[in-house]
């Protein structure tokens, strides 16, 4: 029996009920952009993160690019100015960064998070650094409570990049409260892309804030720059998310709890059986609630593992398999090229040694049957 990486299918049908009628509401509403089902979303999504705004937004990227152009607007951020982000990222988190001909700074990645660095932030932090962006990765929180107050106290921006993340915590020390990512930092972007914990039936994003100001920007750009019809304040875009993909985000965080629980307790199978074996596991982080986007291992021999596996049926994934300092698309910038060795290698490493394991919908019984076959493998060649 195939074992696939990720069944979107299976992941709907206990809910396709939900999603159907969903469908039929805003089918029969006539509403299509702009209406009730975009509005009650986003008003969700703010009571789950305890932030005043909430904009959806048409993806992932475009959230982190109304998010950027917002800062610019208001000129808390001009080109030219350096925005560090960890070096192992999705390529999406640095793209807006280039587009607005900020300087990327490539961190090197915590290798407990596999998120940025906090002590290397603060070593690389220079008058020329205006903003910080911490990505969630896999879903585990990539935040330091302590290097962000710093941080703010010295007037730089903390962005997150939440894609992967949405219904992880962290525990504050200062207040004894638990945050949710996307409620950390001064702006959040999240995606909804179907693959994600929370998944659109198509592209979807929203960008989280408890600044009123960035909160109107984004959103008036979101929409051509324009708040009051056909006359615009800014030259924007349409970055709008549609009703229908609102409809059906609603059902889905719903059941963001259950969703969540699922994968972890899929990760703490995993951890279980794979205790003692030859290859290095995720960490659970202390003081953070973990949601498990990616169950990501490490081995040198990762190719060959890998292979293992898809002989026996069980397919993996590799995220990524080109740290942001050998994109093509980066080469040539400043800080990119600059000689940082030390963090190109460690990333370099990661990206030939990380596999994701299917961590999503798999039963006990597949996850028993992956770890064995990692661990046979193990005893034999590895
Ligand atoms: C998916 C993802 C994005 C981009 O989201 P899209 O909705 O695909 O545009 C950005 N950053 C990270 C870390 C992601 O995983």
């Amino acid at each position: 029996m195939e074992i696939p990486f990720l069944s979107l299918r299976e992941g709907h049908s206990s809910i396709e009920k939900e999603l159907c009628d969903s469908a039929r509401r805003v089918i029969e509403s006539g509403t299509y952009i702009n209406g009730p089902e975009t509005r009650a979303f986003a008003s969700e999504l703010e009571s789950l993160l305890g932030v005043a705004h909430v904009v959806p937004v048409s993806n992932g990227l475009d959230a982190l690019r109304l998010i950027l152009r917002a800062y610019i607007e208001t000129g808390r951020l001009a080109p030219g100015d350096e925005v560090m982000l960890p070096a192992n990222t999705y390529i999406a988190s640095v793209l807006p960064v280039v587009e607005f001909g900020l300087t990327p700074l490539l961190v090197r990645p915590d290798l407990s998070t596999y998120g940025l660095d906090w002590n290397e932030v603060m070593r690389l932090l220079s008058p020329k650094t205006k903003a910080v962006m911490a990505v969630h990765l896999y879903g585990t929180p990539g935040w330091d409570s302590a290097a962000a107050a710093e941080l703010k106290e010295r007037g730089i921006l903390l962005i997150e990049d939440n894609a992967q993340a949405i219904g992880a915590g962290v525990h504050i020390p200062a207040t004894g409260e638990v945050r949710l990512t996307g409620a950390l930092g001064d702006a959040a972007a999240f995606s909804f892309y179907p693959t994600k914990n929370i998944g659109a039936l198509g592209d979807a994003g929203a960008v989280a804030t408890s600044d009123p100001e960035i909160a109107s920007i984004v959103k008036s750009l979101a929409n051509y720059g324009s708040t009051v019809r056909y006359h615009n304040d800014y030259a924007g875009y349409n970055c709008r998310m549609d009703e229908l993909q609102a409809a059906f985000l609603r059902v889905k965080l719903r059941h963001l709890e259950s969703v969540s629980e699922k994968r972890r307790r899929n990760a703490e199978i995993y951890l279980h059986m794979l205790e003692g074996c030859d290859i290095i596991l995720p960490e659970t982080v202390p003081n953070t609630t973990q949601v498990w986007h990616q169950f990501v291992i490490r081995h040198p021999l990762r190719e060959r593992l890998r292979k293992h596996l898809a002989e026996k049926g069980i397919s993996s994934d590799i995220h990524y398999p080109l740290s942001l300092f050998r994109q093509k698309c980066l080469a040539g910038l400043p800080a990119v090229k600059a000689d940082r060795g030390e963090a190109s290698a460690l990333a370099d490493r990661l990206a030939a040694e990380v596999l994701s394991l299917p961590v999503a919908n798999v039963t006990e019984q597949q996850i028993c049957r992956i770890s064995d076959e990692i661990k046979s493998i193990h005893r034999q060649s590895l």
